[in-house]
């Protein structure tokens, strides 16, 4: 029930397991995390208290790395387990994704993407974000996503991480909240204001169906039309 991401110039799994704890309030039963080391995307998740997350991870030391997606989850789709834990791989392991929200028709997307090979590990919705964002993928990740957003019904909060493009994070949003700002070393996302004010005070409201593309030093935000548009930023005046 809750997303944060990281890229940057420090080690992504501490700032990603700090902003799930501030998230915790939104309530969920596991939770996980994603940090590309360059060459790879390494993961850990956990069924129960970012706790035990925590204590896997060696508060975030075995996974090392600049970039990083994280998850808290409140199952709808699946039980509550290691499994069905965000992030969700495609098979070759080379894009990754957290998710906040439903997808309505995923059953149709899942049955589809069967009859085109794609093997399933998870009950989870949330799986055929991570296939289908394969299936559209040649190259270009902001068109594999804009297409993906064609074809889901419901609502997403996506934090999405592609093996090809180790220097870019990417976000996209339609009726789950998400949020992002500028850190003094990187960009930081979120579904909420609380995750973030440690590093930024300075924020972006991600629209319904806006797409935004992170590098360590730049932003830049697209519709779903891939045209890039500007966006102002909030200042954050209060307290948590
Ligand atoms: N529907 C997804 C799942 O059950 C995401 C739930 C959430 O927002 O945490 O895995």
């Amino acid at each position: 029930c809750g997303i944060v991401g990281y890229i940057g110039d420090r080690q992504a799994a501490p700032i990603l397991l700090d902003g799930l704890s501030k998230l915790e309030y939104r309530g969920y039963d596991s939770a996980g995390i994603a940090v590309f080391d360059g060459s790879s995307i390494n993961m850990t998740k956990a069924k129960g208290r970012l706790k035990v997350l925590e204590e896997l991870t060696h508060d975030g030391e075995t996974l090392p790395g600049k970039m990083g997606i994280g998850h808290t989850r409140w199952a709808t789709h699946g039980e509550p387990s290691n499994t069905n834990a965000h992030p969700h791989l495609n098979k070759t392991e080379s894009i990754a994704v957290v998710h906040n929200g439903i997808i309505e028709n995923y059953l149709k997307l899942k049955k589809k993407l069967i009859n085109k090979g794609y093997e399933f590990v998870s009950d989870t919705d949330t799986e055929v974000i991570a296939h289908l964002l394969d299936y559209y993928y040649d190259g270009n990740p902001l068109r594999a996503i804009t297409k993906v957003m064609h074809r889901m019904e419901g609502s997403y909060a996506l934090g999405i991480i592609f093996k090809d493009f180790p220097d870019e994070l990417y976000a996209v949003r339609k009726d789950s909240p998400l949020i992002v700002g500028h850190t003094k070393d990187g960009c930081i996302i979120a579904s909420d204001v609380p995750a973030v004010l440690k590093y930024t005070r300075d924020v972006y409201f991600i629209e319904n169906e806006e797409i935004v593309r992170m590098e360590k030093d730049a932003m830049e935000f697209f519709n779903v039309d891939e045209e890039q548009i500007e966006k102002e930023s909030t200042h954050i005046e209060w307290d948590v």
